[in-house]
């Protein structure tokens, strides 16, 4: 696997993903397990941060310390990337979010754009695309062709389970795009679902 996808290992994550995958998980904890997966993987995402230095008074001391120095957007794909994002903000709250609502056609499985109020320009040092599945990786690649077109310098992908394809198609097309994922699965089905995924991310978050 190249250097640009990341796929985690850590026991945290494993744990995390098995009881996510498990079809008896409720809604509940399934948020609960997409924001904290969420989370870990964000923490491996965004190990390169730049960071200026800060110096702060504790209650004894000067300390010399650091704050991240980038500006961050958060590209949740809608529906099933909210939960991540809502989960990360909490690690980074100055993160801009900006929703971007693609759905795939059931016959084509090809990405519909519906919901996308991106200005041309976008400030931003770093662009995180979420997608807790990366199935196809049409939804992805088109997010990430929209942010190219707005010249934003980095960005990355954050997701929970990819299917090779998925992953096949970004490395293909957008090979600067580190891919950042919790398991990555054996196929998709003839209907576009990763085997053995989770089944719908949005479904299950959202008791649809
Ligand atoms: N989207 C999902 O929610 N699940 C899949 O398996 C594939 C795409």
């Amino acid at each position: 696997m190249s250097d640009q996808v990341f796929v985690s290992t850590h026991p945290l994550v494993r744990d995390k993903v098995t009881r996510l995958r498990n079809a008896n998980t409720q809604p509940k904890e399934f948020r609960e397990l997409v924001a904290d997966l969420a989370r870990l993987m964000f923490v491996e995402a965004s190990a390169d941060l730049r960071l200026s230095p800060k110096n702060v008074s504790t209650p004894l001391a000067e300390s010399s310390g650091h704050v991240v120095a980038e500006r961050i957007g958060l590209f949740p794909i809608l529906r099933a990337g909210l939960g991540m994002a809502d989960a990360i903000l909490q690690l980074i709250p100055s993160a801009q979010v900006w929703h971007l609502g693609l759905f795939r056609d059931h016959v084509s499985l090809e990405p519909v754009e519906y919901y996308n109020k991106l200005p041309s320009e976008l400030p931003l040092d770093l662009a995180v695309v979420l997608d807790p599945m990366l199935a196809t990786g049409g939804s992805a690649s088109v997010v990430v062709e929209i942010l190219m077109k707005r010249r934003v310098p980095r960005i990355k992908f954050v997701g929970l389970i990819a299917a090779p394809e998925g992953v096949k198609k970004l490395r293909e097309e957008f090979p600067s795009v580190p891919l950042y994922l919790a398991a990555l699965d054996s196929h998709l089905n003839e209907k576009g679902y990763i085997v053995p995924g989770l089944g719908d991310a949005g479904d299950r978050q959202f008791a649809t």
